[in-house]
């Protein structure tokens, strides 16, 4: 919550600016849907935010969009560089397109190759390097000072924030009743920051609850320590969350916004992704089942009921071979369960 005078104008900046991101250009509203079997088994209103449905299939077009339609016009013409895992590199390429600027991606080695072609079809240059995120960043930042192309960060970076943070703004014109928690998968902490920023200036009495993979549970870390720590090893199986450091300007929100933070494990994703399916016959990627896996944590523990929850399914972009796995290992669990 907001105590100080300087913590409220900082909201009130990300409120202006959220308001003002011109991201419809590219991005869509996306629906607010119920999941009628969790809520039965959860005893609990579940909403899915269904942001596995945008153009790229993740929520990251937003932030990408936002960042780059505000370059001036010598930025734009010497292009832009990032790296990202993959749903921020499609959201980069595909806004780069829209505004005819040049895009150059670097990707780690382990990026699924949905997410490599999913660059290079939409006419951005890819570049894989690294075995894991933060090695593929700092080869983009150097490629970065030496060609004079503007670095887009996937998370660390007041447009980019801003841009996810439109989530929240439909969220809470879709949803005007009774509102108790909002469940959001954290890697860097850009979508949070966003979302914690709209909805504490607006309605603080929702509580924001971040959800990470205990593989990579950076802003947990953060929290605790009262610190950006930076994690000493990450998983990848959650690639679309695999991030060692929370970002700065993320953290200075969440700092004082987010209420709690949850991490679940990779078994627990899984069989998300199985309630997901079950409840709107849409395939999710790992990360983009945090918040349910959240949510079912929560419950579990809290013991809630009669409660509305939102839950940010946050994307879509996994090999289809990769959901033998994940079958496999929600059938083991929920049988071991
Ligand atoms: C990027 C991403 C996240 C996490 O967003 P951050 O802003 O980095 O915290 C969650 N889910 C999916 C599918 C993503 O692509």
């Amino acid at each position: 919550m907001p105590s100080t005078l300087a913590q409220h104008t900082l909201l009130e900046q990300y409120v202006k600016k959220i308001l003002a991101a011109p991201v419809y250009e590219l991005a869509v509203h996306t629906p607010l849907q119920p999941a009628p079997a969790l809520s039965l088994a959860l005893g609990n209103q579940i909403l899915l935010k269904r942001e596995d449905l945008q153009p790229t299939f993740s929520f990251k077009i937003r932030g990408a969009y936002n960042k780059l339609v505000n370059l001036s016009a010598a930025q734009k013409k010497r292009g832009v560089i990032t790296a990202s895992a993959g749903n921020h590199a499609q959201g980069v390429a595909l806004a780069a397109r829209q505004l005819g600027i040049d895009a150059m991606i670097v990707m780690p080695t382990t990026t699924p190759e949905l997410k490599v072609s999913g660059v290079r079809s939409r006419g951005a240059q890819a570049l894989l390097h690294g075995e894991s995120f933060p090695f593929a960043l700092s080869h983009a930042l150097e490629l970065a000072s030496q060609t004079g192309k503007t670095f887009v960060s996937p998370f660390d970076d007041p447009d980019v924030i801003a841009g996810q943070g439109t989530v929240a703004m439909e969220i809470l014109r879709q949803h005007q009743g009774g509102l108790d928690a909002i469940f959001v998968p954290v890697d860097g902490g850009g979508l949070i920051a966003g979302i914690a920023a709209y909805v504490k200036y607006l309605r603080p009495e929702v509580r924001i609850i971040g959800v990470e993979s205990e593989h990579s549970a950076c802003l947990n870390a953060a929290l605790q320590a009262d610190d950006r720590v930076v994690l000493p090893s990450v998983g990848t199986f959650a690639d679309g969350v695999a991030v060692a450091q929370i970002g700065a300007h993320g953290f200075e929100v969440c700092r004082f916004c987010v209420d709690e933070v949850l991490t679940v494990s990779n078994d627990e994703l899984c069989i998300a992704m199985k309630n997901i399916y079950d409840d709107t016959r849409s395939i999710t990627e790992p990360s983009g089942a945090l918040a349910v896996a959240g949510i079912k944590k929560y419950v579990a523990r809290t013991g809630v009921r009669d409660q509305t929850l939102i839950a940010i399914d946050s994307g879509a972009n996994i090999n289809f071979d990769s959901l033998r796995h994940v079958a496999e290992r929600a059938a083991l669990s929920e049988a071991s369960a």
